[in-house]
């Protein structure tokens, strides 16, 4: 860097040197002491370029700030106008005015919302070559193809691997992604690897499951019970069995027709994660009655302590179930997609669309942020995400909310009409720059050459 610039300007050097020609001619008689002044002013000439020019770099101690935007941080109270450094890949500082001077790169969030990074509670992105099912499998999907464009910086696979297959979902997906991918393991040992096959009690180790959840403490967040046929208890006791042993909390999906929606709440403990909450078919009970009420045990469930996420996929989000919940006390803690192959081009289509709906639905932008960052953060009990704390991580996402007229769609094909919509602008995953819709940090193309 130094010396690039000192390439860049030899004037400094150079303009101390006579024309030659004219050397003998004008000074003749001062030779010797005007090359000791010139020798001394050059060595004093350089030294200070050398200064200011060190003076500058130490200035820029920042790698990139985001300057003007909204800053949303709910876990630290901040909903206000502030400036947000990075600094080798973690939050350098928040707060305001920072100046643009002391960043090698700057980007102006005037008028957007800039927030930590989204976690999508719920996904299948075990993706692999196997037909026909989802662990290691073409029904699931890669994590970074979806995540960035819409602002989610960390997604949790919902128990797409078991204990016996996480090990090679860890080393073909997790660690090759650059969105972090954390993940609840099923209790069946294989994974999602189709019915009946999964439904093997035999296949369904307490143990094992919390060891490999201790062995991975980094990854695994929880155990996921879901896709059981039969009435009989044990696949549920067993995932409560291995969350009781590795402390972690239960994820419990659907697909688990015989067992009511009112036995699995009871047994849920608090800080346990229910999904698929605004479900409207046969195989799950619904949390509202025919008259739109919430149902009273459900909200003694949450009084207890069991966290209702969305799950949304393919059928797990209606407008009949959610609207009611969310005016009844029953809104989401948090906005789980369920992302898979055949979710990803229906109503869901990403969680960014998923808040979008809420948005139309009237809950407040800073509600919303709390869900899709703090709120899904402290029910996996990480809290090194979901926040632009000083010294944590920088996964952070920069957001437009954009007005017109738009259409949002749930799994039975209705449609609500709405007057907003969130859109991802830019999306940083670890201080690195991974979606930039609209060229907010790129330079403007000059077609002079
Ligand atoms: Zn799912």
């Amino acid at each position: 860097m130094r010396l690039a610039l000192f390439a860049l300007f030899p004037p400094l050097g150079l303009c101390l040197h006579r024309p030659k020609h004219t050397m003998n001619i004008l000074w003749p008689a001062r030779t010797q002491t005007t090359e000791m002044e010139k020798a001394s002013v050059r060595v004093v000439l350089t030294m200070l370029f050398f200064i200011i020019t060190s003076l500058g770099l130490k200035a820029q101690q920042y790698d990139l700030l985001i300057k003007n935007g909204r800053v949303i941080d709910p876990k630290n109270k901040i909903d206000t106008k502030m400036d947000v450094a990075i600094a080798e890949g973690k939050i350098s500082k928040v707060a305001k005015d920072i100046p643009a001077t002391q960043s090698k790169k700057v980007i102006d969030a005037t008028g957007l919302l800039v927030t930590p990074g989204f976690i999508d509670m719920h996904s299948h992105v075990f993706v692999g070559s196997n037909p026909d099912i989802f662990a290691d499998g073409i029904y699931s999907v890669s994590a970074d193809d979806f995540s960035f464009k819409s602002g989610v910086t960390t997604v949790v696979d919902a128990g797409t691997s078991g204990w016996r297959s996480f090990p090679a979902f860890k080393s073909n997906v997790i660690d090759k992604s650059q969105t972090r991918i954390l993940a609840f393991i099923n209790i069946a040992g294989a994974g999602m690897i189709g019915n009946p096959d999964q439904e093997d009690v035999n296949d369904m180790s307490a143990q094992m499951t919390a060891l490999t959840i201790q062995k991975y403490p980094d990854i695994i967040v929880g155990v996921k019970i879901g896709h059981y046929e039969g009435s009989d208890w044990t696949p549920f006791d067993r995932a409560l069995e291995a969350g009781n042993m590795a402390k972690v909390p239960i994820f419990v999906e659907c697909h688990l027709p015989k067992y009511s929606l009112e036995d699995q709440l009871n047994k849920m403990r608090p800080g346990d994660i229910i999904t698929h909450s605004y479900e409207k078919i046969t195989e799950r009970e619904s949390v509202v009655d025919d008259q739109g009420k919430v149902k009273p045990f459900v909200l003694d469930a949450k009084k207890k302590g069991v966290l209702f996420d969305v799950g949304h996929g393919g059928f797990g989000f209606w407008f009949s179930e959610a609207l009611p919940s969310l005016q009844q006390g029953l809104a989401p803690n948090t906005f789980g997609s369920d992302l898979h192959r055949f979710s990803m081009n229906s109503g869901m289509k990403n969680m960014l669309n998923i808040m979008s709906k809420y948005l139309n639905m009237n809950m407040e932008v800073p509600d919303i942020i709390q869900r899709a960052t703090w709120n899904a953060a402290q029910s996996l009990k990480r809290n090194d995400v979901g926040s632009l704390t000083e010294g944590s991580v920088a996964d952070i996402a920069v957001i437009s909310i954009l007005t017109g007229n738009y259409g949002f769609i749930d799994a039975g094909g209705n449609k609500i009409n709405g007057s907003r919509k969130f859109e991802s602008e830019l999306t940083i995953r670890a201080g690195k720059i991974v979606w930039d819709m609209n060229g907010l940090s790129a330079q403007t193309f000059n077609s002079k050459r």
